[in-house]
């Protein structure tokens, strides 16, 4: 799942220089984080219409970034044909999708956290960096990338107080990472030294 927030409104507000708009929600992440369903969507509209913009119409479709085409939106709501920008309601990865099909200006109304999920209910949030290099079995299934703020392949930087860490609010990554080894009976683990990643696997520069 991708971990996104909503902008604060007069973020929002401010970059939108287009007065008929058209909202566009996502029926995955951002419906279940309760940032970008229907009723964040209508709630949107709301505050847009208080600020005297034109809501031409609203959809929110299934998948924000899973679009099989332009004409299946158009034919979900031909309002969208009126608007002269779309203000989406999804993660980074379906704002870019759907402003690759639209022929107008598109704008997020959330910022993209991380890549987290739910657990017993419960929204976990950065489980994951990225890297593209695996190797969450060497840490207990715990990601040092990015757990730890310091994203440290080898250990811990010491400065953790009382379990938490010293940058963010939050655990010691790698205090976590420990005891869930010691739970495993895998501490030995921690005696492999683990070579830093190699950046050329990460997904992000093959675009
Ligand atoms: S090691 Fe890399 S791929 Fe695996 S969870 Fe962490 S960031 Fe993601
Ligand atoms: S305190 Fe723990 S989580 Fe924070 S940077 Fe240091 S090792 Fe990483």
């Amino acid at each position: 799942m991708i971990i996104s927030r909503q902008k604060e409104f007069n973020d929002i507000l401010k970059n939108l220089a287009e007065n008929d708009i058209f909202i566009i929600g996502c029926g995955k992440c951002a419906s279940k984080l309760h940032v970008g369903g229907e009723p964040e969507v209508l709630e949107m509209e709301k505050k847009l219409l208080t600020s005297k913009k034109n809501i031409v119409g609203w959809n929110v479709i299934s998948s924000a970034c899973n679009i099989k085409s332009w004409e299946e939106i158009l034919s979900q709501n031909p309002a969208i044909g009126k608007a002269q920008a779309l203000l989406v309601m999804s993660c980074g990865g379906g704002v870019s999708v759907i402003s690759g099909c639209a022929e107008i200006q598109t704008y997020p109304a959330l910022d993209t956290e991380s890549l987290g999920g739910t657990c017993c209910e419960e929204t976990v949030k950065e489980q994951c960096g990225l890297c593209g290099d695996c190797v969450t079995w060497m840490y207990g299934g715990i990601c040092p990338v990015s757990r730890c703020a310091k994203s440290l392949l080898n250990g811990p930087c010491g400065g953790a107080i009382e379990g938490k860490c010293e940058v963010y609010d939050r655990p010691c990554g790698w205090d976590l990472i420990y005891e869930k080894l010691k739970k495993l009976k895998k501490l030995e683990y921690l005696e492999v030294f683990v070579a830093p990643k190699d950046h050329t696997r990460n997904g992000r520069r093959t675009i």
